[in-house]
């Protein structure tokens, strides 16, 4: 029997998962497609119901759905009900548990992809979304120093920051958590202090509103800091040139996205992921659509 895995979100026209999803599960010749299920909202509960099939292997969550399919699941590990988000839906006996490997896949891009240590480190965190809760969760597990989270809506940012101060009491991490605008001195002073500056929004994304956006200027970005955009696509994003002019190091959203689909993948098929052909079709797609 065909088996089959899928993303789900909405609009689905640019994503690169299904290329190098594919590409791993047909290394290791299994019987399994993955496809694109673009959902619209009102669709969404019964799509998601359809993954307790017994051929469903389950689903990739994206945007804007990570929050919204919560509720169906029937389990959800501490990582994703911490994130508030599940990007992995795995179908468990007709039982739906959800996961979250964002933050995986951005604590491992880091570390082997930018050999860059966040033990005693200050960390800017620009958004407050999905990705930026994942991302600052993650950092906290491995006891940065200071967490300042910038975002458009500051009241979202404050309730981030709010819960992740009680994860920290709750599990005795020490790390100062402030919130800021993105704009002001408070801001530009936080950012120029700065070893590590994440950009958690989608601005610079391709095929949106927000094409050939940077979230900084150059003049605020400390030489030598690490300026690792989330966004994947193009390859090298508007703030990454920017970054790069004022002498930083930069990591752009891909290793990111093959690293948390690797671990998606092992959820699925329970078989170690191949990184480097996953890596390897996915920047093949990019590239094919422009990026
Ligand atoms: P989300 O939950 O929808 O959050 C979007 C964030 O972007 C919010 O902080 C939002 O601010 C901000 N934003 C959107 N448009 C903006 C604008 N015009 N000006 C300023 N801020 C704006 O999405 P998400 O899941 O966190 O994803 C965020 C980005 O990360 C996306 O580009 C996504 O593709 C990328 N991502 C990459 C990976 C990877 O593996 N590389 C994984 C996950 C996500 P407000 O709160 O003010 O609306």
């Amino acid at each position: 029997m065909t088996r089959f895995i899928g993303i789900i979100g909405y609009p689905l026209k640019h994503t690169v998962s299904p290329v190098f999803q594919q590409a791993a599960l047909d290394y290791y010749r299994l019987d399994v497609r993955y496809e694109v299920w673009e959902t619209k909202a009102k669709d969404l509960a019964v799509v998601i119901n359809q993954l307790r099939q017994p051929n469903r292997l389950g689903a990739n969550i994206t945007i804007p759905y990570k929050e919204a399919v919560l509720p169906f699941m029937d389990e959800v590990d501490d990582f994703a009900s911490f994130a508030g988000a599940v990007n992995t839906v795995v179908n468990r006996g007709g039982k739906l548990a959800g996961f979250n490997t964002d933050g995986y896949g951005f604590i491992k891009s880091l570390r082997e992809e930018a050999g860059f240590q966040p033990e005693n480190k200050r960390a800017m965190i620009i958004g407050a979304g999905g990705a930026a809760r994942a991302v600052s969760l993650v950092l906290l597990q491995e006891k940065i120093e200071l967490l300042a989270i910038a975002n458009r809506t500051v009241g979202r940012a404050e309730s981030l920051a709010d819960s992740l101060r009680k994860y920290a009491s709750n599990e005795g991490i020490n790390a100062e958590i402030i919130v800021l605008p993105c704009q002001g001195l408070e801001f530009s002073k936080t950012v120029k202090g700065c070893h590590l500056i994440v950009n958690c929004t989608s601005l610079g994304m391709k095929h949106t509103d927000e094409e050939g956006i940077s979230p900084l200027t150059g003049d605020l970005i400390p030489r030598g800091a690490l300026v690792y955009d989330l966004v994947y696509n193009p390859l090298i994003t508007p703030l990454m040139r920017i970054a790069k002019e004022a002498g930083a190091y930069t990591l752009g959203g891909l290793h990111m996205l093959v690293y948390q689909g690797a671990a998606s993948f092992k959820l699925w098929v329970g078989r170690e992921a191949p990184v480097d052909i996953m890596l390897s079709a996915a920047k093949q797609a990019l590239l094919k659509m422009g990026g």
